[in-house]
Formats: structure tokens, C-alpha cells, sequence
């Protein structure tokens, strides 16, 4: 665990740790030695120029990309071919473009996996469903198809979805960023809510007012490298390196 982030010190135990994470794009080097360690409940933004190695580095860490170098582990047991399933089912991801199955309904959604990967069966898959799509008061909707919803509704499908594999982290890359504005603060909402939980979590995201009330800890990255991490008082009035001086400049 890191010294210095208060926060971080409520476990001792790190749900994920990444030791100089390497990624190789063909010869093109797109994370450069990351490390980062994530806490027992802890809520770590990650934010960053476009390109900068964000959802490669999140990606990495459920196993969707390999990485070339270093190490990631999850809950202690290090990402490897053979524990990739595993940690899959342990990390939940939650993406820009929901990534929802059109030709099944919400409920379908959400029971897939429940019921082919953790061999739930599916009355028990279907009542844990209805908990977590009423969670994300959406339970109404359960037998609709992705294309009747909004985007925003959507996207709180796919979070739900994600809940009912009970994942011990949740990732999260740009969740809003594909939302009409309108629709951004009801997902803003729901990640608020499941971050008072306790829940661990890891979002990328580019919403500093979300950043600045829900984490403990925001990581700005540049170059695919980590170029700066600090709570977010910090993080904002004093920011060290003129890259994240120009980056907080340029937000709204
Ligand atoms: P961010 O999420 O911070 O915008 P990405 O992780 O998507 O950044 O991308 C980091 C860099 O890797 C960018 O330069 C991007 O063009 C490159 N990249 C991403 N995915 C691929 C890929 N599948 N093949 C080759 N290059 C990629
Ligand atoms: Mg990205």
C-alpha cells in the first residue's frame, strides 16, 4: 500500500496490484511500467489525455489484453493464462458503449453469466437479477430489449449486469461519455451509490466532479505512464507537473 493516501489504508490487503505493468502494441510500448495498488474499498479515478494508455491499462487488468511485462494480481493471485477465467469472473467492467446484448432483454442480460459461468440456476439467477436491476431502479424495464432504453438506462443495465457476477472490483471506462448529457447524472448517481457501499472501485473517467467527491485517490496518466497520483484536494489545488496543470486547465 502506498503511503501518503489516507484513504487507502482501510485494508492492508490490495484487491488489485499492478508491479510495472508492461503493453506492447506490435513495437509501439503503450504502458510503460505501471504500478498501482488498489485497497479493500477503495475508489481510484483514473483520468488522462486520449491515447494515454487508460482503458489499455484497465483492459490489462480483466485480462482482455495481454500484458508483456510485470505483474497483476487480483485478491493475490496473479493474472496468468491459467487464472484468467478466475480473475474475470472476480473483476467486473463496465463499458463507454454499454456493450449490452441487443437480441436479449435486460433480464437475459443479466442472467447469461449468472447462469452459463457460475452455473447458477436460473430462478436463482433471475431473483438476484431483479435485486441488482431494482438497485439501479431499472426493474421495471426487465423485459425490455437494449433498443427500447436509454442510453442512460442502458447503462445502468450494464451495471447491474456487472453486479450480478458479484465482482469483488468493479472497472469502469468513460461510463458516461457516450451519454447525452442529460442522461450523464443518473449513471454519475448510480456510481455514487455503489461507491458508499464499500465497493471497490476503478473508473476512468473525465467527470472531476464525480472524481473529486466519490475517490480516494485520482491517477493522471500521460504516455502510458503514471505521471502523477494524489487525493483529489491535492490533486486539483496542487497539481505538480505542467502536463496535469494543462490537463486541469482544459477541463469544463
Ligand atoms: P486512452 O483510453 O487513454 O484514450 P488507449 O488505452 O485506448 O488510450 O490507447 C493508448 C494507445 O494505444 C493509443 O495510442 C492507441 O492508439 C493505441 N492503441 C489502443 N488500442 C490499440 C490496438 N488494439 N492496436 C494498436 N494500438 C492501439
Ligand atoms: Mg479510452
Amino acid at each position: 500500500m502506498k503511503a501518503g493516501f489516507p484513504n487507502a489504508s482501510r485494508s492492508s490487503k490490495s484487491v488489485i496490484s499492478l508491479e510495472k505493468v508492461e503493453k506492447l502494441y506490435g513495437t509501439f510500448k503503450v504502458l510503460q511500467g505501471v504500478s498501482l495498488n488498489v485497497g479493500s474499498g477503495e475508489k481510484v479515478v483514473i483520468c488522462g489525455p486520449s491515447g494515454s494508455g487508460k482503458s489499455t491499462l484497465i483492459r490489462c487488468i480483466n485480462g482482455l489484453e495481454d500484458h508483456h511485462g510485470g505483474r497483476i494480481s487480483v485478491n493475490g493471485c496473479e493474472l496468468t493464462e491459467e487464472s484468467r477465467d478466475q480473475i474475470r469472473r472476480a473483476v467486473g467492467m463496465v463499458f463507454q458503449q454499454f456493450n449490452l446484448f441487443p437480441h436479449l432483454t435486460v433480464i437475459e442480460n443479466c442472467t447469461l453469466s449468472p447462469i452459463w459461468t457460475l452455473k447458477l440456476p436460473r430462478r436463482e439467477a433471475e431473483a438476484k437479477a431483479l435485486q441488482y436491476l431494482e438497485r439501479v431502479r431499472i426493474a421495471d424495464q426487465a423485459h425490455k430489449y437494449p433498443s427500447q432504453l436509454s442510453g442512460g438506462q442502458q447503462q445502468r443495465v450494464a451495471i447491474a449486469r456487472s453486479l450480478c457476477m458479484e465482482p469483488q472490483v468493479l472497472l469502469f471506462d468513460e461510463p458516461t461519455s457516450a451519454l447525452d448529457p442529460e442522461m450523464v447524472n443518473e449513471v454519475l448517481q448510480t456510481m455514487q451509490e455503489l461507491a458508499s457501499e464499500g465497493r471497490t472501485m476503478v473508473c476512468v473517467t473525465h467527470e472531476m466532479g464525480f472524481a473529486r467527491s466519490v475517490a480516494d485517490r485520482i491517477v493522471f496518466m500521460d504516455g502510458g505512464t503514471i505521471a502523477e497520483e494524489a487525493t483529489p484536494q491535492e490533486f486539483f489545488s496542487n497539481p505538480k507537473s505542467s502536463r496535469l496543470k494543462d490537463f486541469i486547465g482544459q477541463l469544463r
